[in-house]
C-alpha cells in the first residue's frame, strides 16, 4: 500500500516555520485590538447557499473554486473560501436585535478553494481579516487601509515593498451605470474573449476582469478603465483620498481594481508586494454597504480587508527579528534504570516551577546517546544522575555551554536556584 499524502494545494506547517505563522498572528492580534476590533472565529463550514448569495452566482469562487459535499442529511455544504460571509452570518445572527452600533470584528483561520496550486496559491490557505460594521462614514474606509498598512509596519515591511491600489465602484446604481460603459467599450472584441468571458458579458461584465486566460487578460488590458461615480460616491471617494493623504498613507488610483467578488461597492483596494510573483496581491478589501440588507438584516454599511497568510510569509521570508527559537532547554539524563524514577520527579518538579522546556531522552538508552541528543537540541543545561553520586544524593551539573561541570546536592529546590534566571 502506498503511503498517504497531504492533500494536492495543502501544506503542513511544522515545527520550525509555525513560529513566523505565531509571530504574524501574534502581530495581528496585537494591532487589531489597539484598533479596537475583537476576534471572531465562525465554523469552517456553512450551508453552500451563504456564498452562493453574498459572493455572487456567476464569480470564479462559487462556480469553480468552492469545495462543497451533501451531508449526511442531503443539506448542501461547502467549506468557507473566504471570511466576510461567515461574518455578515453571524452578525446578522447574534448582534441584529441590537440598535444600529459599530461593531469590529477580526479573524484568523483557514479558507478553501479549488484552485490549482502554484507559489502563493493554495487550496487550503489561511487569511487574516478584519470587517467593520455599521458605518459609511469616509474615515473609517481611511482608517481600514491605515490599518492594514500599519500591520505591515508591524511586520517590519518597508513602505517601499508595497503598494496600496485604490479604486472605487461607486454605489449600486453607479455600479450598473460602469458595467453599462463596458459593455460597450467590450462589445467590438466580445467575440475574440473566451467563452467563459462571453457568457459573463450579460450577467456581470465586471467578472471579465478576473478571466484567468492570458488571452483575454491582454485584449482587455486595452480597455479603457470605465468611471461613473455619481456626485456622492465620488465625495465620498474623494474625502478617503483626503485622509490617507493627511494621514500620509500613499496609494495608487487603479481603475481596473475591481474584486472578484460580487458583494462590493464604493472603496475596493489591494496591496501588492514587491517581492512576490504573478500571485502578487498580500491583502484585499473594500465596502460592502449593500450586503447586510441583501442577506436579509436592516441596511447597514460595512467595510474589511483580508490578507493572505501564506503571500505575507513569502513577503516577509527571512527578514523580522521572530523567535525561532525551539529547542528544549534542560536535559536530565540517568545512567540506568533504577534511577529514572527519581529523575521523572525532578522532571515534574522542574517543568512545573522553572517553566523551562525540559525532557528526558530515556529512549537513547546509552548515557553517551543521551548526551548527544541534549547537544543536538541545544540544551543549556543538563543535569546527570548517575549511580555514584546517586548514592552521595548528588546530581552532576552541566552548563552546556561553558562545559563546566559540578556536583550538586540532589535537591529539588537546590537544583531549581541553580537553574533559575540563566536561560533566556
Ligand atoms: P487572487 O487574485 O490572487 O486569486 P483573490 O482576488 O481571489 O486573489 P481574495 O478573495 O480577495 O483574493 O482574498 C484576499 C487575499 O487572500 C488575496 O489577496 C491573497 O493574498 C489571499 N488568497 C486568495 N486566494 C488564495 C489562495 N488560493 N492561496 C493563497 N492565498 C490566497
Ligand atoms: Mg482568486
Amino acid at each position: 500500500m502506498g503511503m498517504l499524502k497531504a492533500l494536492r494545494g495543502t501544506k503542513d506547517i511544522l515545527p520550525g516555520e509555525i513560529e513566523i505563522w505565531q509571530y504574524i498572528e501574534q502581530s495581528a492580534r496585537d494591532i487589531f485590538s489597539i484598533y479596537g476590533y475583537r476576534e471572531i472565529r465562525t465554523p469552517i463550514v456553512e450551508e453552500a447557499e451563504l456564498f452562493k448569495r453574498s459572493i455572487g452566482e456567476c464569480t470564479d469562487i462559487v462556480q469553480k473554486e468552492m469545495y462543497m459535499f451533501k451531508d449526511r442529511g442531503e443539506r448542501n455544504i461547502a467549506l468557507r473560501p473566504e471570511g466576510t460571509a461567515s461574518i455578515v452570518r453571524a452578525y446578522l445572527e447574534n448582534y441584529s436585535g441590537q440598535s444600529p452600533h459599530i461593531k469590529k470584528f477580526f479573524y484568523i483561520g483557514p479558507m478553501f478553494r479549488a484552485e490549482r496550486p502554484q507559489k502563493g496559491r493554495q487550496r487550503q490557505f489561511h487569511q487574516i481579516g478584519v470587517e467593520l460594521i455599521g458605518s459609511d462614514e469616509p474615515f473609517r474606509d481611511a482608517e481600514v487601509i491605515y490599518l492594514a498598512v500599519e500591520f505591515l509596519k508591524e511586520l517590519h515591511e518597508d513602505e517601499k515593498d508595497f503598494c496600496v491600489k485604490l479604486n472605487s465602484l461607486g454605489c449600486e446604481n453607479d455600479k450598473v451605470a460602469i458595467m453599462q460603459k463596458y459593455r460597450e467599450s467590450i462589445k467590438p472584441i466580445l467575440s475574440s474573449l473566451c467563452e467563459e468571458c462571453r457568457t459573463r458579458y450579460d450577467k456581470n461584465v465586471l467578472r471579465l476582469f478576473d478571466c484567468k486566460n492570458s488571452e483575454c487578460n491582454k485584449i482587455l488590458e486595452d480597455v479603457k478603465a470605465e468611471n461613473a461615480l455619481c456626485a456622492a460616491c465620488t465625495n465620498h471617494f474623494e474625502l478617503v483620498k483626503e485622509y490617507l493623504n493627511d494621514w500620509k498613507v500613499k496609494f495608487i488610483i487603479d481603475p481596473k481594481i475591481i474584486r472578484g467578488l460580487d458583494y462590493y461597492t464604493k472603496t475596493v483596494f489591494e496591496i501588492t508586494h514587491r517581492k512576490l510573483g504573478a500571485q502578487d496581491a498580500i491583502c484585499a478589501g473594500g465596502r460592502y454597504n449593500n450586503l447586510i440588507k441583501d442577506m436579509g438584516g436592516n441596511h447597514t454599511p460595512a467595510i474589511g480587508f483580508a490578507f493572505g497568510i501564506e503571500r505575507l510569509l513569502l513577503a516577509i521570508e527571512g527578514e523580522p527579528p521572530y523567535h525561532m527559537d525551539e529547542k528544549l532547554d534542560l536535559f536530565i539524563v540517568a545512567t540506568g534504570e533504577t534511577l529514572y524514577n527519581e529523575a521523572f520527579k525532578l522532571l515534574n518538579f522542574l517543568r512545573r516551577n522553572s517553566r523551562y522546556s525540559c525532557d528526558v531522552f530515556f529512549e537513547e538508552d546509552s548515557l553517551k546517546a543521551q548526551m548527544r541528543k541534549a547537544q543536538r537540541e541545544g540544551a543549556k543545561f543538563v543535569i546527570i544522575l548517575g549511580d555514584e553520586e546517586s548514592k552521595r544524593k548528588k546530581v552532576l551539573f552541566k552548563n552546556m555551554d561553558t562545559g563546566k561541570q559540578e556536583e550538586v546536592e540532589h535537591n529539588e529546590e537546590v537544583i531549581l536556584k541553580k537553574i533559575q534566571g540563566k536561560i533566556k
